[in-house]
């Protein structure tokens, strides 16, 4: 039974998309999927996005039903609020969807409705794949080398938002509770503070790295990597460490073995059929991501490590433009690319919708359409070869030609076709 929706409809000819007892979803041909266009260059990517991906389900046999549904300045227009119920039940009632950027204002104004939306659907990671497509600008010289898959946890840490405005009385409270109740040798300094409270959780840290180490034995991956700042805060952080390695040893002991393991009884070289759980220490991680990139495959990382992370290791591959993301939940899925609303470009019809596009692609894995998907791929990896790309792959390509997102999104549709 349908939700009763206020303003947007539901399309009359898609399916539901379904999960069996074990949270796995059940993907009809036909399904209806939630589209939220998002803010600023959402208004571009997204329409350029959903071009893409219907000419690569009906490529394959299949027809995506897009929900429009609004969030954002769009749902301001026409509900005067942020993130309308219509929207949190569109995306929980069908399971699968896909946005554009949300703009977050700084400092002061409402919070992150992108946080909103993973906390409200509780999709609680955050996976961000990492693979250079051929043709794409980079800043390194072997940017082929970077193969990776982050995943980020979506819910806690500073994700969590504990956190007291300098003045206020709640901060004075939690400063003296520290100081005096709890009796720390405070080195807070005198004179206004702002304070945060960053919980990590047995709970959350075991679901997350649960979720990369099944995903690295699915996809045959050689190594999971626990990223974190441990040496520094030992309980959250240097906690997550700990019980990441725990739930590969209470979970996985047939299929992982630890680094210590690795050398000990295998002498570096790993078995086939294992995936080696390692950690590093976060600020080593992000110079390993350059001076050892082929080292590192499936990295599971807290909130905050996750963000830089993830933002470092897209740029050797192409920067913004380019890197997808999705956010995952027990079935349930929200894609979404890694940049933001880009306001100065908004509506200009010149930014790259790459990042979408292939975010739709991560999509089509989570349906379990992995042709559809290769063919994305593949056409966007060919469109880019051919150096007929929007202004930010054109100002790094010699030769290059500058396309409109629409030009260069039609393009891509010429190609699956082709592909087809
Ligand atoms: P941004 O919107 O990602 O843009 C930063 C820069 O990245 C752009 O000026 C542009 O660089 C490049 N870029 C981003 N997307 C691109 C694309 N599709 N094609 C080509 N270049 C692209 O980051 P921001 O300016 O820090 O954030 C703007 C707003 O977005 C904020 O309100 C922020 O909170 C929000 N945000 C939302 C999300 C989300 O919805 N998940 C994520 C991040 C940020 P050049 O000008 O150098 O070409």
């Amino acid at each position: 039974m349908s939700h009763e929706y206020e303003q947007v409809e539901v399309p009359a000819d898609g399916e539901h998309i379904t999960v069996d007892e074990n949270d796995e979803l059940v993907v009809p041909d036909n399904p209806v999927i939630p589209i939220i266009h998002g803010d600023g260059i959402g208004t571009d990517v997204g329409p350029a996005a959903q071009a893409v991906l219907n000419a690569a389900a009906e490529a394959t046999g299949r027809e995506i039903n897009w929900m429009r549904v609004y969030a954002g300045e769009a749902a301001r227009e026409r509900y005067d609020e942020n993130l309308p119920d219509d929207t949190v039940e569109a995306l929980k009632e069908f399971r699968v969807s896909i946005k554009g950027p949300l703009t977050t204002p700084v400092g002061a104004g409402f919070r992150s409705l992108n946080v909103a939306l993973r906390k409200k659907l509780d999709l609680y990671a955050n996976v961000r794949p990492t693979y250079h497509l051929d043709g794409v600008p980079s800043p390194v010289t072997a940017p082929e080398k970077m193969d990776m898959v982050n995943f980020r946890e979506n819910t806690e840490d500073v994700y969590a938002g504990i956190e007291f405005e300098a003045g206020t009385d709640e901060v004075q409270q939690v400063k003296e509770f520290v100081e005096e109740e709890m009796g720390f040798d405070s080195t807070i300094h005198d004179g206004p503070v702002g304070i945060g409270i960053k919980p990590i959780t047995e709970f959350g840290t075991k679901r997350l790295v649960r979720r990369a180490i099944e995903y690295a034995i699915a996809n045959d991956r050689d190594s999971v990597t626990l990223v974190h700042k441990g040496n520094i805060m030992k309980f959250t952080e240097g906690a997550f460490r700990d019980w990441g390695y725990e739930l590969a040893e209470e979970e996985f002991a047939e299929e992982t073995i630890t680094e210590d393991e690795l050398w000990d009884e295998y002498d570096g070289e790993a078995p086939d059929d294992v995936v080696v759980v390692k950690d590093r220490i976060a600020d080593n991680m992000l110079q390993q991501l350059l001076t050892r990139t082929e080292q590192y495959d499936v990295l599971a990382m807290p909130n905050l490590n996750g963000d830089y992370l993830s933002d470092a290791a897209g740029a050797q591959i192409g920067g913004l433009g380019i890197a997808p993301g999705a956010n995952l939940g027990e079935g349930r899925v929200l894609a979404e690319p890694v940049h933001g609303s880009a306001p100065k470009y908004a509506g200009q019809d010149k930014v790259n919708p790459s990042a979408m596009i292939l975010s739709g692609r991560l999509m089509l894995e989570q349906l379990g359409w992995h042709d559809a998907a290769e063919l994305v791929r593949d056409a966007v990896e060919a469109q880019i070869s051919s150096k007929r790309v929007t202004y930010d792959i054109e100002r790094q390509v010699e030769g290059g030609e500058k396309l409109a997102t629409s030009e260069f999104a039609d393009e891509i549709v010429e190609r699956i076709h082709d592909l087809a």
